[in-house]
């Protein structure tokens, strides 16, 4: 079991079975709801429990080119990633307490990276979106 809360502890969650994935996410919803980037852990959607604080979630819409909506806790303001998608959950890793076991693979949507920002280190890079097999 992976534990995640937001900075408050108004929202908190819980992750069974094993993630599929963990990547850092370059695109600018991330940038700008997040930092730089965020790592971005992935997973089947019926693994994800909102334990308390579901009604402290915001849910903001991220413009006309995502459909994702972007979550974060109402109270402290941490990013908490997409939580459910379709039959995927997009979590912040930023905002888990527990080692998800798995390790980045991954830099995804580069092209939205700032150029100041430089990646440095040997994992792929992909300019869009890439979901890495299990
Ligand atoms: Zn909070
Ligand atoms: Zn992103």
């Amino acid at each position: 079991m992976i534990n995640g809360s937001c900075l408050c502890g108004a929202v908190k969650f819980k992750i069974s079975g094993e993630p599929s994935s963990l990547s850092y996410c370059h695109c600018s919803r991330c940038r700008k709801a997040a930092g730089v980037f965020s790592a971005v852990l992935i997973g089947k959607a019926d693994d994800l429990k909102v334990t308390a604080g579901q009604e402290k979630i915001a849910k903001v819409p991220t413009g006309p080119e995502w459909t994702l909506e972007r979550c974060f806790c109402k109270e402290c303001g941490t990013s908490l990633g997409d939580m459910v998608t379709g039959d995927i959950y997009v979590v912040a890793a930023s905002a888990l307490d527990d080692d998800p076991g798995i390790r980045p693979t991954v830099h995804i949507h580069t092209k939205s990276k700032p150029d100041w920002y430089q990646i440095d280190d040997n994992l792929k890079k992909f300019e869009g979106d890439y979901i890495p097999d299990k």
